[in-house]
């Protein structure tokens, strides 16, 4: 029983010195997958978060056609009709809850 143990205490150091080899070379590609996959679990976490409602928002506004009675106020980026122009400087609309 003694022997058993002790081969089995030798098998579990020999893994730990690999993978401490592995997370120590910046190029051992196990090293690099696990870093991925934590960025692209954190990621995916950011995404589902407030943010995610926010830039689907944004999508819509930006594919919504432009009329010709309509602007894009260049400091809100909304589709506003004309009427509500309040100033236009180089070009650019700003509407009036942007200008006050
Ligand atoms: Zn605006």
């Amino acid at each position: 029983m003694a022997t058993d143990y002790d081969e089995v205490r030798s098998d579990v150091k020999e893994s730990q010195d690999r993978s401490l080899e592995a997370l120590q070379s910046a190029n051992a590609p196990d090293a690099r997958s696990v870093a991925r996959e934590l960025d692209e679990t954190d990621s995916l976490d950011d995404s589902i978060v407030p943010g995610g409602e926010f830039v689907a928002e944004e999508l819509i506004v930006q594919v919504i056609p432009q009329a010709e009675d309509e602007f894009v106020c260049y400091s809100c980026f909304l589709v506003r009709h004309r009427s509500q122009i309040a100033r236009e400087k180089n070009g650019h609309a700003y509407c009036v809850d942007c200008e006050g």
